[in-house]
């Protein structure tokens, strides 16, 4: 899957993806990120990416013709990508969003500097994501937060470092606690039934305390998942002795 970011700092996209699990994917080739300074894109003597706002004001606005020049010319190179302009005021990104978009045949990020982009901008990409109700400096490290949960969803990237189902959000709850040698550490031991090799008691227990972890973590997020009658009816014992 292709991966391209348009953004004002291309450096700052290379080394995050350099090493570990993301680092082997690429090398394997089974993602490409390619990171494309939007001054390709600019006119002129200074190649000027952003001016001031009409209507007064402070700050800087990403002007829109390097942006919509650069999305013209990467949709071009990759057909059937599909654009994502980082901001604040986008939708909340997901592991349900990661999941949907590692279907995709591959993505544009677009991230932006400044007091944003100019409004025009927005009806030249598919959809607008935000990583929180917060505000960065810039799209690059929300660009690149998406792109490392999206690779990790793909097929090979995780290899035998582990599998992504199990983890946290993929089926609504949070995941269950993980526990490695030694058995005991300074007067803590590692719950009896891990130890016990039966593989039917572990599955209950660790199913037990996603419900536990979530209940007490994130009970919002038990009002949007599929439980069963065996997951509601220990949520209603956890409920009890809690
Ligand atoms: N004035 C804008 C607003 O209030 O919505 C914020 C601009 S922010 C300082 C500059 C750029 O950083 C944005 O255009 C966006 O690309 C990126 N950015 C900042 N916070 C972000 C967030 N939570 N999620 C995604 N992108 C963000």
């Amino acid at each position: 899957m292709n991966f391209d970011v348009v953004t004002l700092f291309p450096e700052m996209i290379e080394s995050p993806f350099a090493g570990s699990i993301i680092g082997k994917a690429v090398s394997k080739e089974l993602i490409h990120i390619t990171a494309h300074n939007l001054r390709n894109w600019a006119e002129g003597r200074h190649l000027v990416t952003d001016d001031t706002p009409y209507g007064g004001g402070a700050g800087m606005v990403m002007k829109p013709e390097p942006i919509c020049r650069a999305i013209e010319h990467l949709k071009q190179q990759r057909p059937g990508a599909k654009v994502i302009m980082m901001t604040p005021q986008g939708k909340t990104f997901n592991q349900h969003a990661a999941e949907t978009l590692s279907a995709e045949a591959g993505l544009i990020f677009i991230c932006g500097r400044y007091e944003g982009f100019d409004e025009r901008i927005r009806s030249y990409v598919d959809a607008e994501y935000s990583i929180g109700d917060f505000v960065l400096t810039g799209g690059e490290l929300p660009a690149m937060v998406m792109i490392d949960a999206i690779a990790r969803l793909l097929p090979g990237v995780l290899g035998s470092a582990g599998s992504a189902e199990a983890d946290s959000f993929s089926d609504g709850l949070l995941e269950h606690p993980h526990y490695t040698r030694p058995a005991e550490f300074m007067g803590k031991q590692v719950p009896e039934v891990l130890l016990s090799g039966n593989h039917a008691r572990i599955a209950a227990w660790r199913r037990s305390q996603q419900l536990q972890r979530t209940l007490q973590r994130r009970p919002d997020l038990l009002d949007k998942v599929h439980l069963t009658d065996e997951d509601l009816a220990e949520l209603k014992r956890l409920r009890q002795i809690l």
